[in-house]
């Protein structure tokens, strides 16, 4: 394994070493080692990551369990903490930082990619605040898992090495009701190309710093976009639009991907927007069951609902504009940064289009057509109490043969109703006219494209999956975890590496949420405190 700091070699780094709190100006790492813990035990890994970076399970539990958490730093690693700030809930909340996160070092892999390793629990930084710098073993299990899950979904992420319980204590007031408690300690080791926010542009343009802004954007620019560099010159006004176009054009990408399956992040601040477009910080993060618009999983943000499911797509444009406003000083006019923000929507409309074809087994957008019956999938999703993950994945088996009875055509979707359906003459009649209608399409549909019935099944079951990580099934894995036992962790890893097959011995998994997860903390309500 090769090491190496391209960001403390090629930016501007605080003088200051160590963990003492501090406004960090002018520079945009802060060198700072983790804070041992007293007995790090590898609990899981993730064996495709691990091979990615050429390390094999022996390496993980033997000479790296001490690395991944805090104990060890191997030679040549020079571990950092990241200075950034953002837009909290709409208001501006200045230096926030890796309070928790120490990014150990970047590594070239096997096959020459360049990646950054993370310890997130890892403890104090000049960005810890009032906090301790570390990780519950909840919060853990939840980042750890659905890093893993979403990168196997084929959704932009930060991935996830490794869980290592660390032997201490956090204590954490979980419901915010001055009522803290102990509990295990956790750190997880974060992969990804950067980790870098939009956040961490922000927090140059509030200061006025516009040295190390344009510092911060060339440097990215050369690492993560370097298509969009002409050779021998150093990026101007153009090439920071560019960037800011794609920027634009990933988040909107991510966006359709998060409605396509159902994820909430939770917490959709400015300083947990990826610049490459990746899913990043999992917190009180969830998964639509019965389809709601308005579901967030957030218990701080339960109030506002700011971020709740439907209106991601509307906050990565606010997010986006923020980050316009921090690259205006680079480019020095707003019209340009204004046309690109337009390519997200421009973008977002084109992929949602694209993603509903797909959902519903179609290949060729026909604007009357299916305009309508996009919307109105939704609206039968919104009329009972219906599985947006399994309705999806069982319309696939619905049977257009007419000699079928209205009955025997709708049986297939009966697993996604949360209760039963008797007295509901109204949702019957609107499923049966959208069946008709969606039928109908798919006949014409079939004969443009030369598809088969069965081709058409296979590829609606390649955007719909069978297995999300429901937040009942993070709960039961913690359950576990916290007594040290890591199995249902290792066997949801497992399950959910195939999202998309059928997996007939797992099938409990791809049941509803079962009715004691309503309402039970940890399963439908979480907080940010993690
Ligand atoms: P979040 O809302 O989790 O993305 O965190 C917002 C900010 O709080 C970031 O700067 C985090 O690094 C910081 N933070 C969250 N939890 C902790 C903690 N336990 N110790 C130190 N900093 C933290
Ligand atoms: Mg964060």
């Amino acid at each position: 394994m090769r090491f190496e700091s391209t960001f403390l070699r090629e930016l501007p780094v605080d003088p200051e070493t160590g963990p003492r709190l501090r406004q960090v100006e002018k520079a945009c790492a802060s060198r700072v080692l983790p804070t041992p813990v007293s007995a790090p035990r590898l609990l899981a890994f993730s064996h495709e990551m691990a091979e990615e970076l050429g390390l094999s399970e022996a390496d993980l539990r033997g000479p790296f369990e001490p690395v991944l958490g805090g104990n060890e730093v191997l030679e040549g690693m020079d571990p950092y903490a990241a200075c950034y700030g953002g837009h909290q809930f709409g208001n501006w909340a200045g230096q926030l930082g890796d309070g928790r996160a120490i990014t150990l070092t970047e590594v070239r892999t096997p096959s020459g990619q360049r990646l950054e390793l993370q310890l997130k629990g890892a403890g104090r930084t000049p960005y810890s605040r009032r906090a301790d710098g570390r990780a519950v073993m909840r919060s853990s299990v939840r980042e750890f898992l659905c890093s893993e899950a979403m990168h196997h979904l084929g959704i932009p992420t930060t991935r996830a090495l490794s869980l290592v319980q660390t032997g201490d204590q956090v204590e954490r007031d979980m419901f915010y009701d001055g009522r803290p408690k102990f509990e295990p300690g956790a750190i997880v080791c974060r992969v990804a190309e950067s980790f870098l926010r939009f956040g961490n542009f922000e927090i140059f343009a509030y200061r006025g710093d516009e040295d190390t802004l344009r510092r911060l954007a060339t440097y990215t620019i050369k690492h993560f976009f370097p298509e969009l560099l002409s050779p021998g010159k150093s990026p101007g006004p153009d090439e920071f639009v560019r960037f800011y176009r794609e920027v634009c054009v990933r988040t909107a990408a991510l966006m359709v991907e998060w409605m396509r399956v159902g994820f909430v992040h939770g917490v959709m601040n400015t300083d947990n927007m990826s610049i490459l477009g990746l899913t990043i910080d999992y917190g009180p993060y969830g998964w639509v069951e019965d389809f709601d618009p308005s579901f967030t999983p957030n218990t701080t943000d339960a109030h506002g609902r700011r971020y709740r499911f439907g209106a991601q797509p509307r906050v990565g444009e606010w997010n986006l504009a923020q980050l316009g406003n921090a690259l205006y000083p680079l480019v020095g006019s707003v019209e340009p940064l204004e046309e690109a923000l337009g390519a997200y929507v421009e973008e977002l409309d084109r992929r949602q289009r694209e993603m509903m074809l797909k959902k519903l087994g179609l290949t060729r957008w026909d604007e009357d057509e299916d305009r309508f019956l996009s919307e109105e999938v939704f609206v039968l999703l919104s009329m009972v109490e219906t599985d947006m993950t399994i309705f999806f994945r069982k319309l696939a088996d619905i049977d257009f043969d007419p000699s079928l009875s209205p009955q025997e055509r709708r049986a297939p979707l009966e697993p996604a109703y949360y209760s039963p359906l008797l007295r509901e003459p109204d949702y019957f009649k609107t499923l049966d006219r959208f069946l008709d209608r969606l039928g109908a399409r798919v006949v014409r549909d079939l004969a443009e494209s030369g598809r088969s019935p069965e081709e058409r099944r296979q590829a609606m079951r390649r955007s719909n999956p069978k297995y999300i990580f429901r937040n009942y099934m993070a709960q039961l894995a913690i359950d576990r975890a916290e007594t040290g036992d890591p199995s249902l962790v290792q066997e949801l890893l497992e399950l959910l590496r195939r999202p998309y097959d059928e997996q007939p011995e797992h099938e409990e998994w791809a049941a509803r949420r079962p009715d004691w997860a309503r309402n039970r903390a940890g399963c439908s309500m979480l907080s940010c405190s993690s």
